[in-house]
C-alpha cells in the first residue's frame, strides 16, 4: 500500500553545483551516497515528511547521463512510499502495467525499489521504494 509521496528524484549535472540552491532554501542534504549498480551519486535533501533526491550520473552509461542527454537536467521520477513494494509490484503486473525490472531491487539508503514505466503512469517515471524498517 502507498503511505506518502516519499521524494521527487531530479536529474543533474553536478550535485555539488545543484544543492546550492536547495541550501539556500534552508534544506539540508543529510546524506550523500553512490548506488554503483545505477550509475549514480545520489544527494537527499529533506522536505518535512518528504524529501529531494538529486541524481548525478557517475558513467555516460548511467540512464542519468542518458536522460540528460536526452531532455536536459530536470525532473526524472516521483517516488511514493510502499509499505510492501513486492505486493503492489505484483498487483500491478497481474493489473497489465509495465514495470521495469524483473522484481524489486536494491536501492538508496537500504530501501527496496521498484519502477513504474511511464507509459503506464501517464508519461511519468513512478518510483515505489519501500524503506528498510518496513520490510517484512
Ligand atoms: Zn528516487
Amino acid at each position: 500500500m502507498i503511505g506518502r509521496l516519499d521524494h521527487l528524484g531530479l536529474a543533474v549535472t553536478s550535485i555539488a553545483e545543484a544543492r546550492r540552491f536547495w541550501e539556500e532554501l534552508g534544506l539540508a542534504v543529510d546524506q550523500v551516497e553512490e548506488v554503483a549498480q545505477e550509475g549514480v551519486r545520489v544527494a537527499m535533501l529533506r522536505v518535512g515528511e518528504s524529501r529531494i533526491e538529486l541524481l548525478e550520473a557517475t558513467s555516460p552509461e548511467s540512464p542519468i547521463a542518458r536522460f540528460i542527454a536526452r531532455r536536459g537536467p530536470g525532473l526524472h521520477h516521483v517516488c511514493l512510499a510502499s509499505d510492501d513494494v513486492a505486493a503492489d509490484d505484483a498487483r500491478l503486473r497481474a493489473a497489465g502495467f509495465e514495470l521495469l525490472r524483473d522484481a524489486p531491487s536494491p536501492g538508496a539508503g537500504g530501501s527496496r525499489v521498484q519502477f513504474v514505466h511511464p507509459k503506464s503512469a501517464g508519461g511519468v517515471l513512478v518510483e515505489l521504494a519501500q524503506a528498510p524498517e518496513e520490510e517484512r
